[in-house]
């Protein structure tokens, strides 16, 4: 199944992303059940299940896909950091929403700064940036809690570079500040949370405080970007969002 990070409503709420173990739908519920992951045995509370109860805790949810998108961003060579992330989401291991978009965020921002130069990142930085995103993401908390996974992926990037830390000051304060920015680009663009486009908002305000804070100018092509993935489930935004198909035959094509 695909835990998500996503709004809770009135009711429960069921789309059309589909359960890994029985491809039923998947569930949404406003307050806590006991689940057993089917995959690790672990009990725990959780507000996302299939419709069948079959439950994946967000440690085994998400294990796999770190390495493939970590080694991703290992060997990306492009400085433009929107290219990384449509790479790395369209790989077969994420699905359509899900907590892995946080560490796609921070590994395809920090390659592209690494790759562009002139702030000397490393892999180990590159790799420090996506773990801490992956720490700080849980499956459904931005609908639960306001606290987006995403934003804070592109957080831990800032946080990584400028050496921030809970007894610092100014690295501090511009470590928050890019959690701030980025989630309040997320919250204009609405609900349902589509992780497909909160990914690119994200990488969006990321690229402007690259350009405030150290004068990189990142060479994003963020126009040539249409979305295929609405095909995969109901939390598109269609063509409320700047990734949507523009033309007829552009959704007809992507459809097929
Ligand atoms: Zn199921
Ligand atoms: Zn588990």
């Amino acid at each position: 199944m695909s835990e998500c990070c996503c709004p809770s409503t009135d009711k429960e709420e069921a789309n059309k992303d589909k359960c890994f173990v029985c491809g039923g739908r998947i569930v949404y519920f406003q307050a806590p059940k006991e689940f057993t992951c089917g995959s690790c045995g672990r009990t725990e509370q959780g507000y996302v299940s299939c419709e069948n109860g079959h439950y994946v805790c967000d440690t085994c949810h998400k294990a796999g896909a770190f390495d493939v998108i970590k080694e991703m961003a290992l060997v990306a060579k492009s400085k433009d950091p929107f290219a990384t992330a449509e790479a790395m989401m369209d790989s077969p291991v994420i699905p359509m929403i899900g907590c892995e978009h946080a560490f796609i965020t921070a590994g395809a921002f920090m390659s592209a700064l690494r790759n562009a130069g002139s702030l000397n990142v490393t892999d180990a930085q590159v790799i420090d940036a996506m773990r801490r995103a992956n720490t700080i993401s849980k499956a459904a908390y931005c609908g639960l809690a306001g606290t987006c996974g995403i934003a804070s992926g592109l957080a831990a990037c800032f946080s990584v570079i400028l050496g921030s830390s809970c007894d610092k000051d100014r690295e501090y304060s511009m470590t928050l500040m890019a959690m701030a920015r980025a989630t309040q680009a997320i919250a204009a663009e609405g609900g349902p949370c589509c992780d497909k486009d909160f990914v690119r908002t994200a990488l969006t305000v990321g690229c402007q405080m690259a350009k405030e804070y150290w004068d990189v100018k990142l060479p994003i092509h963020k126009e040539r970007i249409v979305c295929h993935h609405f095909k995969r489930g109901n939390h598109c935004h269609g063509s409320r969002c700047a990734y949507f198909p523009k033309t007829k035959e552009e959704l007809r094509r992507l459809r097929e």
